[in-house]
């Protein structure tokens, strides 16, 4: 059984290819949505998902969110005494998503096809490889979030169409422009901004509230300078406001500091009006994608929203104006993606109902190598680059280039490539190089042909072949800080197997505790108190192992924590 995960910045999904249709795979509290939290409990045992994410405010040095915007970086995350690389973090929310989904077939599950931002960079996809196969999973495929998402789509209508994907997640961004034809679906082109998402959104209401009230002039209004615990508490109050703000006209923001309450009233306009410079940043990469697909808006038959962040009513309303229509709503944008995945482990499995449906993919980049430009026979200018594969080509592809010495008795080409879109190479970011020893010949003698190979999990190869000798050179990529080494792979899965994982049947009682602990520290006088209690009798039912009792207490918690707070904050 091949499973699909969608890997998401803030939540990820497992969903699967049964009985001939993609089917979401719930975690062990019932819900498709797993937070992308990961954290230690004080015992050492390993937690991920929402009681994670109950403690980032509680125990914010044994837990972690937001990795993926770090993946295919080496940027150390410390939990506790040990330090983790975002691919090792990604790897215990795989590896959770990976026994929700054992436990639901009740059988092992070793292969996924994993969805990536379509603007992801090779490092980033490489890392994400490796987070797979740390979790124990062999990565069938890395699929593009946007092109799942209209895999899902393109199923349920078989009409032909060109249609544009918007996808908007708690950090990423991606926008692409797809094509149905006769049951052929192809990626026209991609584009995308890998740190503009939902949470910025959060960032401008904490901003916003430290300028409104007096809190700012006590503690700076800069959401970066806050003390930790003061921002994750003021983040949890903003997402409230922010998701409020998605139904109600007006959200009420409130804190309390050092025995000080703190309040601002928003409403669902003035809020629409701060997040205008990032409202306009949403427009970039949809213009540069209908661009690059030579498509004019109206040219698109239906616009499609994926990503939670598409539930606000500002960014309904900004795709509504850009296209001149109301985008599809067909599907919850949270799980699209994930179900769009589920359909490609079903044509992996070569499914029969899936058969007649082929689908493309197209680069996201594109990748070249550095050239010396001759002014002059005299005058040379180095570091420009040359493309050889181009951004949005449909993969896999295969292109070759010639290029030829620019000096007298030459003995090396050096070869140096890279990905970006910018003239001069340094603009772009560096892949590797390759060094290429040639006979001593008059300039322009000796000719090398490059051929770069682009497959569809978004690796490169690249191959040199001098003309005259037919001799071929095959690229090593140099090491890429960004990724690990497969040495580095094989210590730390012996490292991370050490890791006990804290038992899946005590999820429910771990969460509601980890949020019992989270009120506890958010109130104050007699409801502090109450929830004091109600944490001792909990922790006394579950030290005797009475399931009656431990049932009992449980759900008197919940309906208390929920009088407590709003139940839908973190719905
Ligand atoms: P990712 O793909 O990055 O994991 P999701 O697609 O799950 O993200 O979207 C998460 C984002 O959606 C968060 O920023 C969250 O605040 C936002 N979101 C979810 N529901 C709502 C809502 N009802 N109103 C506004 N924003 C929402
Ligand atoms: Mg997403």
């Amino acid at each position: 059984m091949i499973v699909g995960i969608d890997l998401g910045t803030t939540n990820s999904l497992v969903a699967l290819w049964r009985d001939g249709a993609a089917t979401l795979v719930p975690n062990p509290l019932g819900q498709f949505l797993t937070p992308s939290c990961v954290g230690f409990l004080d015992d050492g045992t390993l937690i991920v998902g929402q009681a994670a994410r109950e403690r980032l405010q509680t125990h914010p040095q044994l837990s972690a969110a937001l990795f993926k915007r770090y993946m295919g970086t080496s940027r150390a995350v410390t939990l506790g005494t040990q330090t983790f690389r975002p691919e090792e973090l990604s790897s215990f929310v795989l590896r959770a998503l990976k026994a929700d989904a054992e436990t639901f077939l009740g059988e092992p599950v070793t292969e996924a096809i994993i969805t990536v931002p379509a603007y992801f960079s090779d490092a980033q996809r490489k890392a994400t490889r490796v987070a797979g196969e740390l979790a124990g999973l062999k990565v069938e495929r890395l699929l593009n979030e946007p092109t799942a998402a209209a895999l899902a789509y393109g199923l349920q209508n078989r009409d032909e169409s060109k249609f544009l994907v918007f996808d908007l997640g708690g950090g990423t961004f991606d926008v692409s422009i797809l094509e149905l034809f006769e049951g052929v679906m192809e990626v026209r082109a991609s584009a995308g901004d890998n740190f503009l998402g939902g949470e910025d959104f959060v960032t401008l209401l904490m901003q916003t509230f430290l300028q409104q009230t007096a809190l700012g002039q006590r503690v700076g209004t800069r959401v970066e300078d806050l003390p930790p615990p003061l921002a994750i508490r003021l983040r949890v109050v903003a997402e409230y406001a922010k998701r409020a703000l998605t139904n109600a006209a007006t959200a009420t923001l409130q804190i309390e500091h050092t025995g000080e309450t703190y309040t601002w009233q928003v409403d669902a306009d003035t809020f629409a009006a701060l997040a205008e410079p990032l409202l306009e940043r949403l427009r970039i990469p949809v213009e540069r994608a209908l661009r690059d697909a030579r498509i004019r808006p109206a040219e698109l038959h239906s616009i499609m929203l994926a990503g939670g962040a598409t539930r606000m009513p500002m960014v309904r309303r900004l795709v509504s104006r850009m296209f001149g229509r109301f985008p599809l709503v067909n599907f919850n944008p949270d799980e699209v993606v994930a179900l769009g995945a589920a359909v490609q482990a079903g044509l992996k499995m070569r499914d029969a109902a899936l058969d007649e449906v082929v689908m493309t993919d197209v680069t996201p980049y594109s990748m070249g190598i550095e050239i010396t430009e001759r002014i002059t026979p005299e005058r040379m200018s180095k570091g420009h680059y040359l493309p050889i594969i181009e951004r949005n080509s449909v993969v896999p592809i295969s292109q070759v280039k010639s290029i030829e010495t620019v000096q007298d008795n030459q003995r090396v080409i050096e070869l140096r490539i890279f990905q970006g879109e910018s003239p001069m190479v340094v603009d772009n970011v560096f892949l590797g190089n390759l060094r290429i020893p040639i006979a001593a010949k008059p300039v322009g003698a000796v000719k090398v042909d490059v051929r770069f190979t682009y497959d569809v999990n978004g690796i490169l190869e690249a191959e040199c072949t001098v003309t005259e000798t037919g001799q071929k050179h095959v690229l090593v990529i140099e090491e890429n800080p960004g990724v690990m080494t497969p040495e580095e792979v094989r210590q730390r899965l012996q490292t991370l197997s050490t890791i006990k994982i804290h038992p899946r049947d005590q999820t429910e009682n771990r969460t509601l505790m980890a949020r019992a602990e989270r009120v506890y520290q958010q109130q104050l006088g007699s409801q502090r108190e109450a929830v004091g209690h109600a944490i001792a009798v909990f922790q006394d039912a579950l030290e005797r192992q009475d399931r009656d009792a431990i049932r009992e207490v449980r759900a008197a918690i919940k309906r208390q924590l929920d009088a407590i707070e709003s139940d839908t904050l973190f719905e």
